[in-house]
């Protein structure tokens, strides 16, 4: 082996073997890794680094270790049943509150949630009230009552206003699509979101025949828009919408079947990967949106009710139902705006 030095060494992405007693080149490879763990065999997927040279396991970086040995206990918590570190993450995005603070509420010592975290693995009692917290909001203001003189009063105040934000996308299902969507796809503008909402309903016809929101959609100018969704984020103007709440327990799902959000899903992974510009042109290509934009001028605005046989129709006659056809609708769309 030749030697390097300095950064050259770290492009050339050098890693030391045992087997070689040296550093050596190396290739990281997503491997499924099963092995025992305290008497329970687990299995788990990790990027592992394998000398080039006798394909030997190399620690590829200082955290190469730690990261596996998370990986591994990560494992051993999902085959018990315990809490795992992604869905503790997820209580903490939920309520937007941090790990003292949510140690502090469940009624555990401070630096226990932080322990987790360095790999201790938390007791079947502790691990059964985190998951109620995440998956019932309920419960978890029950706890922040309970110990509320341990909170200070900005603290106990933000967590109140989360929760009655929880509580207004709990109660509507429009809600929970549009907070679904922003959470998914990242960058949504007001105006793109109300695309893929209409898209999401109309493919839902196509995938499940079924109306996904029963809400109206209205043609405007710019294209089908849900009136109540489009007025609750209209604040952002061109810019993306970033107040989402990401989880996928408890309440924020909990009027969407698995049917449904598969319909979204695809809508996220196709429509959703165009701009708010293309997306209107092919909003503007549709039928059920044409047809009630007869007598108006382009820019006009105007407040029709969208047909939603109509939209039925469109994307069950253009089987809107597969990633794979939409992506095909999609790309003919485009051609054909662009002939115009
Ligand atoms: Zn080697």
């Amino acid at each position: 082996m030749k030697e390097e030095v300095g950064g050259y060494m770290d492009n050339l992405k050098l890693a030391y073997c045992n087997e070689c007693e040296d550093l050596v080149e190396y290739d990281v490879h997503d491997e499924i890794i099963n092995e025992e763990f305290k008497g329970i065999k687990i299995s788990y997927k990790f990027s592992v680094g394998r000398c080039k040279y006798c394909n030997c396991e190399v620690a590829t970086d200082i955290d190469y270790n730690s990261r596996k040995s998370k990986a591994k206990i990560e494992a051993y918590k999902r085959k018990m049943g315990l809490i795992t570190l992604k869905e503790i993450s997820e209580i903490l995005e939920k309520y937007d509150i941090g790990k003292e603070i949510l140690a502090d509420i469940a009624g555990f010592g401070k630096v226990t949630i932080k322990r987790y975290y360095d790999g201790v693995i938390p007791s079947r009692e502790y691990s059964d009230i985190l998951l109620k917290i995440l998956c019932e909001e309920d419960y978890f203001m029950g706890f922040v009552e309970e110990n509320k003189e341990k909170l200070r009063e900005v603290a106990y105040r933000k967590i109140v206003s989360r929760y009655e934000k929880l509580a207004e996308i709990s109660s509507s299902k429009v809600e929970q699509i549009a907070n679904y969507i922003i959470t998914h796809l990242g960058e949504v503008t007001p105006l793109a979101l109300e695309k893929l909402l209409a898209f999401s309903n109309g493919v839902n016809y196509a995938l499940n025949g079924e109306q996904l929101i029963w809400e109206e959609s209205q043609a405007w100018a710019h294209g089908p828009v849900y009136p109540q969704i489009y007025n609750k984020y209209k604040r952002y103007g061109y810019k993306p919408i970033d107040d989402g709440i990401y989880s996928t327990h408890g309440c924020m799902l909990s009027k969407l079947t698995e049917k449904e959000i598969n319909a979204i899903d695809m809508v996220i992974n196709t429509f959703g990967l165009y701009s708010p510009k293309t997306l209107e042109k092919i909003s503007h290509s549709q039928k059920p949106w044409i047809e009630k934009r007869y007598g108006y001028k382009e820019d006009e605005a105007g407040r029709e009710v969208i047909d939603e046989n109509s939209i039925r129709l469109f994307y069950e006659e253009n089987n809107l139902n597969s990633e794979e056809n939409i992506m095909r609708y999609i790309m003919n769309c485009i051609k054909k705006t662009q002939c115009v």
